[in-house]
């Protein structure tokens, strides 16, 4: 399994962009930089794409995706919770802030297609199967778990701290590598908290809850924040993603 770390940012500058990950060319985690990271072929290719929630960062290029895709009568299929569903239906693709693309070019041949997904209930996606799993952040949250045959890939999304993804987790035997999120440093824990992210301390407190030797990539620092969270958890076993950079499973 190759997973392409699109955009790896907590925050949007010049240098930075926002949450997308990429696996195998065909299966798009979140949305926040998926048209800017990708040239149209590549965007062409996604078939699927799961979006854990409907912050702007993570589903910002959702909506230019579709619309690309649909230039070229591809259909796109979102996984998604109830209440993320409801959210893109009525404050995006809602024909007015974006069209509503179940109905374009035509209600029986849609551009854009939902698929609600439930906790802890796996669907296929493609080649994989696709486990979400509850969250610590808004409502309707949710992280994944992303199997094919025996190698398996989490990501967490966004969450505060959280002990259910960690004990679900620690029982995947296939699981090889992990996502998850570290957005504020060690002062900023308040922030930390009201917002349902995790600071340093709270990332080094939730991994030991993980009962899994699978490699831990860590994303979502705020750039502005980016050198003092970097050096607040070099001590630990985890790795830093950079965008565009690709995990190998
Ligand atoms: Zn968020
Ligand atoms: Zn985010």
């Amino acid at each position: 399994m190759q997973i392409k770390a699109v955009g790896t940012s907590g925050g949007k500058t010049i240098r930075n962009l926002l949450t997308t990950f990429l696996v195998d060319n065909t299966l798009a985690l979140d949305c926040g930089s998926v048209c800017t990271g990708l040239t149209l072929s590549q965007q062409l290719e996604i078939k699927d794409v799961f979006v854990s929630h409907v912050h702007m960062d993570h589903i910002g290029e959702l909506p230019l995706l579709v619309d690309n895709k649909a230039l070229y009568g591809k259909t796109i299929t979102i996984f998604a919770t109830q209440t993320t569903i409801r959210h893109l239906r009525e404050h995006v693709f809602n024909g007015i802030i974006w069209p509503d693309f179940e109905k374009i070019p035509s209600a029986d041949e849609p551009a854009l297609i939902y698929r609600q997904v439930e906790y802890f209930e796996e669907v296929e996606v493609g080649d994989y199967r696709l486990t979400p799993l509850p969250v610590n952040h808004i409502n309707g949250s949710a992280g994944c778990f992303i199997q094919k045959g025996d190698v398996g890939f989490a990501y967490t999304s966004d969450t505060g701290e959280t002990d259910v993804i960690w004990e679900w987790l620690g029982k995947q035997t296939a699981l090889k590598g992990l996502v998850t999120e570290c957005s504020f440093p060690a002062d900023m824990e308040n922030l930390a908290v009201i917002s349902h992210h995790l600071s340093s301390p709270m990332l080094e407190g939730e991994l030991t809850k993980l009962k899994s030797d699978a490699d831990i990539f860590i994303y979502h620092l705020k750039p502005q924040f980016a050198n003092r969270i970097r050096e607040e958890i070099k001590g630990l076993d985890v790795h830093i993603l950079t965008d565009g950079e690709e995990i190998v499973l």
